[in-house]
């Protein structure tokens, strides 16, 4: 069963093969199983599981039908979910549950969906490895020893090791498009405002964006069908017609153009993520598409400027928890400084107190011209860049990530070699494009992923260059052993 697509899944949920609830419980015993080597989930919500899927079999049996009701998937625990706790991975909020839903939340209840649980995550979304969480790391199920990726590292190795069929995440930098590729696994970032970001912990809110990972493309379109759209409570949502985005997945590719970004086959590149994606493009090239080399010159600048504006912004986000009206409070403060200090001290980990320091500094009166001023600038021309490609490509590919996937504890005590392992997904949030990673070989036995970014609103493009990738190659189906 838990190789089922989400699209084979509610036709069989529609003929009665199975229920919702059988499935459901089908999932929740491969995580009973699997989870406490992974650790993947930070809760397993079984009871209102298995009432949810309860409800859609009901549902179901009433002549319902929608292709995600009755469907498993796992929720990244920084959506906010009422009456379940909500932790985003920290101490800060591990006695937290939200008083409301995230708009994702509703949407996914509506089409009825089965929440199997939340997952694990770096610390308030900071990281590339999922090693920031306080609820310990999350391993990868090619090799437990290595990292998943992060931040949505627990959504991703759930999908990779069959834990649940879909999952969503987050990508402020490209925690959605790399954990994917670290685990074989297909996700998708929209562009920024498609996905309501309310009730969606914030991170960094000019670059925060929900999406979705799934095995294949024509799944990761179905999860996002139902969570994208305009929402009112999100100042930042688009009021924009929402596409079916599965509309375009059979469309052929003759004539697609494809760019390759020259500064992102440079220095830095492992040779042999190289050639997975060299050969990955050749199969592009069989399909009848094009390719150009481009150039988006200020590619180098992208990784310094984000780390100037995420920790802007999230030392502004995240001047929320002083421990007065909800999250973790110290035991016993003497006065009102001391409740503070100590809260905060308590609550945060090492990477997220960084982040608030360094932020903090860049918004300081001395220094905001020299820092946040000309970072906001500079982040202009990177998206001018994307802007003078788009003139001549339809999309844009590259490696998602430089490297297959590190082991535990290899990179934790150098955090600029961290942030590097973002270097070809950052200038993406920056400009606000989608873009997607989709599973394109193997190094040494571990995945490797092909990103794909697309011009402003582009995401059905996206995912039918995805989906014809698909249909040619098997890399996708390769799943990790055990699981
Ligand atoms: N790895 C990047 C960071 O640590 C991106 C994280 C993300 O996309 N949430 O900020």
């Amino acid at each position: 069963m838990q190789d089922f697509s989400i699209v084979e899944i509610s036709k069989a949920l529609a003929k009665k093969e199975f229920s919702s609830v059988e499935l459901t419980q089908h999932y929740l015993d491969r995580i009973n199983t699997h989870d406490s080597q992974l650790n993947s989930f930070i809760t397993v919500t079984d009871e209102l599981a298995l009432e949810q899927a309860k409800a859609a079999d009901e549902r179901i049996r009433k002549g319902e039908s929608g292709v995600l009701l009755g469907v498993p998937y796992a929720h990244k625990d920084i959506f906010c979910t009422s009456g379940v706790k909500t932790s985003c991975g920290s101490r800060m909020l591990d006695n937290f549950t939200a008083p409301y839903n995230a708009n994702v939340t509703d949407l996914l209840n509506q089409a009825g969906a089965v929440m199997l649980g939340k997952t694990n995550m770096d610390e308030f979304a900071m990281g590339s490895s999922n090693e920031t969480s306080f609820y310990g790391s999350v391993k990868n199920p090619w090799d437990t020893a290595y990292v998943p990726g992060g931040s949505s590292g627990g959504s991703a190795s759930a999908v990779a090791a069959r834990l649940a069929p879909i999952a969503t995440g987050t990508d402020t930098g490209g925690s959605i498009r790399q954990p994917a590729a670290l685990c074989g696994i297909t996700g998708i970032k929209p562009s920024y405002g498609r996905v309501s970001r309310y009730g969606m912990i914030a991170f960094a809110s000019s670059l925060d964006q929900g999406g979705s990972f799934a095995r294949s493309s024509e799944d990761a379109a179905q999860l996002l069908q139902a969570i994208a759209g305009f929402d009112l409570r999100d100042s930042t949502s688009i009021d924009r017609p929402v596409p079916n985005f599965s509309a375009d997945l059979d469309k052929p590719l003759k004539g697609l153009k494809i760019g390759l970004p020259k500064e992102y086959f440079a220095e830095g590149l492992d040779a042999e993520v190289e050639k997975v994606v060299q050969t990955a493009i050749k199969e592009y090239e069989n399909l009848g598409a094009k390719v150009i080399e481009i150039s988006l010159p200020n590619s180098k600048l992208s990784v310094p400027v984000y780390y100037v504006v995420a920790p802007a912004e999230c030392s502004s986000n995240l001047s929320r928890y002083d421990g007065v009206r909800y999250g973790h409070r110290c035991k016993d403060p003497v006065n009102l400084d001391d409740l503070y200090f100590r809260s905060r001290g308590e609550g945060f980990g090492k990477e997220v107190k960084r982040r608030i320091m360094i932020g903090t500094y860049a918004l300081s009166a001395g220094y905001y011209d020299a820092y946040y001023l000309k970072a906001q600038q500079i982040r202009r021309l990177i998206s001018d860049d994307f802007t003078q490609a788009f003139k001549e490509v339809d999309v844009i590919m590259s490696p998602t990530s430089p490297s297959a996937a590190f082991k535990i504890g290899e990179k934790s005590d150098d955090p600029v070699t961290m942030y590097l392992s973002d270097i070809y997904t950052i200038a993406v949030n920056l400009a606000g494009l989608p873009g997607m990673s989709i599973p394109a070989g193997f190094v040494n036995s571990l995945p490797v992923g092909l990103q794909i970014i697309g011009s402003y609103w582009g995401e059905a493009q996206l995912l039918n260059v995805a989906h014809q990738f698909q249909q040619a190659t098997d890399w996708h189906k390769q799943k990790p052993k055990g699981y």
